[in-house]
């Protein structure tokens, strides 16, 4: 079995507090990592590093679990570059964009669909993320939800049924006609290929009746909960996601003091314990908050209130929404960055919720930490701390990436 040994680490991120590193990101310094059939099968000191078959020379740079991005559309067609210039330009963003989308991706072939989720994918990898969600949600019949989950699932095993993401034209005033639709044959086609279903609950997307109606059915058919909730304005999202037992509500922009006790409590009957290598079972895991601030930022509008959530006790989530629309950015350090200086993380904080968050919110407890017995997933830096993945915002920091303890990057 070929065995890969990182050293030469300048700061190990393992967000394993317990195991003896330092502060919630589990910092150690002076340890070296070895890798064998895709795992992390041992940390400890450098000098007592085990022999290997390769090595990597971190030279210095800071090693990182990779980044968990929960929350992305990447099966679609066309771009929306005008429609964002139009909003910089001071138009609103209302969401009905998306339809624009719609049109594109049902007129593209497999083949482009397949292109571009590799390319993004590619490109988000390139930038530390080992992990990511993809959503359908742009094809909104039955044979495109299908076949956009299949190709996402060519990529991850986070796939996540959308086909909730706004009613398409040609069912313009009858959305309860277009809700069974998606209950009914739409599911069935679905999920075969979904792990989680997702709902864009918003007024001028889906209401609380119908959030909960096609939540419940994706239950029963076997799909984990997800829910877009109170990104546009105040609303019931994020507590009938707390409710049903959503995995995580994902924009939080406009919350209540009830949507916040909701989650915070929601936190604090969560049973597991970050890094502790328990699965979680999905009723008992409390429902994270995930923001999504390229959103914000692409729709210039007010971000979330990250520390409000923190300080009360709230799990967070940071993720990208890449989409061609809002959040066109396979960026999770650009999200670090942007989390830190617009929504009051401390650094530390905002890694924590783009890798060990991100892992909470798809209920995985193998990627978004190291230690021994996790999947191999990790980003070296051209930097000596984790905190330079915001205090150099913009530059391209990640040198190499391990998925599934393979090198991705030039050596
Ligand atoms: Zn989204």
């Amino acid at each position: 079995m070929s065995s890969l040994l990182v050293d030469n680490i300048g700061e190990l991120v393992t967000n394993v507090p317990a195991a003896g590193g330092d502060g919630p990101l589990g910092l150690r310094r002076g340890v070296a990592l070895l890798v064998e059939a895709g795992r992390v099968v041992w940390i400890g000191p450098a000098r007592y590093a085990p022999a290997a078959d390769r090595r990597i020379d971190a030279e210095g740079g800071a090693v990182l679990p990779g980044f968990v991005d929960s929350h992305a559309h990447l099966v679609f067609a066309g771009d929306r570059a005008a429609e964002f210039a139009a909003r910089m330009a001071g138009e609103p963003y209302t969401g009905g964009g998306i339809r624009t989308t719609v049109g594109a991706t049902r007129a593209a072939s497999d083949d482009d669909l397949r292109d571009t989720v590799h390319r993004l994918r590619d490109e988000a990898m390139r930038q530390g993320t080992t992990t990511m969600e993809i959503k359908s949600g742009y094809g909104l019949t039955v044979v495109d939800e299908a076949r956009s989950l299949r190709i996402a699932a060519e990529v991850t095993a986070e796939t996540t049924f959308l086909g909730a993401h706004v009613v398409p034209a040609e069912y313009a005033g009858r959305p309860d006609d277009y809700v069974g639709l998606v209950c009914g044959p739409m599911l069935t086609a679905a999920a075969p290929y979904a792990r989680w279903v997702d709902v864009f609950c918003e007024r001028g997307a889906f209401d609380a009746d119908h959030a909960r109606a096609i939540l419940t059915v994706g239950q029963s058919a076997g799909l984990g909960l997800r829910l877009h909730a109170n990104q546009l304005g105040p609303g019931p999202g994020v507590r009938l996601g707390v409710e049903l037992g959503a995995a995580s509500v994902d924009h939080c922009t406009h919350l209540s003091d009830a949507d916040v006790d909701a989650l915070a409590d929601s936190a604090t009957t969560d049973g597991s314990t970050a890094g502790d290598g328990s699965t979680s079972g999905d009723r008992q895991a409390g429902t994270v908050a995930t923001l999504l601030p390229g959103a914000e930022f692409s729709t210039r509008s007010p971000y979330p209130d990250a520390r409000r959530l923190l300080d009360a006790g709230v799990t967070v989530a940071l993720a990208t929404d890449c989409n061609p629309g809002s959040s066109y950015t396979s960026s999770m350090p650009f999200c670090v960055a942007l989390a830190v200086r617009e929504m009051r993380m401390t650094p530390a904080e905002a890694v924590w919720a783009a890798t060990a968050g991100g892992a909470r919110a798809l209920r995985r407890t193998d990627v978004g930490v190291l230690r021994p017995g996790v999947r191999a997933d990790l980003m070296i830096l051209d930097a000596p701390s984790h905190l330079h993945l915001a205090y150099r915002p913009g530059v391209p920091l990640v040198r190499q990436v391990l998925h599934n303890g393979v090198p991705q990057c030039r050596l």
